[in-house]
């Protein structure tokens, strides 16, 4: 598994808990293997945290397993800020 599949393919569902397991175990052993996965999913988890607090939903995206492309775009502009 790649970073990028990591984080646009398989991210949404894994928090989402849709992932198979041969994926989830995949996508385990890059996060162990990955630091920089492991910081993303980490800020992408806070950011899901963040906005359900702020008001509940994430604007255009209606549920976690549908693809937030619009999340994963905010979250990459503040990681590469930082
Ligand atoms: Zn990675």
């Amino acid at each position: 598994m790649t970073c990028e599949a990591l984080i646009n393919r398989f991210l949404a569902d894994y928090i989402d808990g849709s992932l198979s397991t041969a994926r989830k175990a995949d996508f385990r052993l890059h996060l162990a293997l990955c630091r920089a996965c492991r910081r993303y999913v980490a800020s992408y988890r806070r950011t899901i945290r963040l906005a359900r607090e702020a008001g509940g939903s994430v604007p255009g995206v209606e549920s976690l397993g549908e693809a937030p492309a619009e999340l994963v775009e905010a979250i990459l502009q503040v990681t590469r800020g930082s």
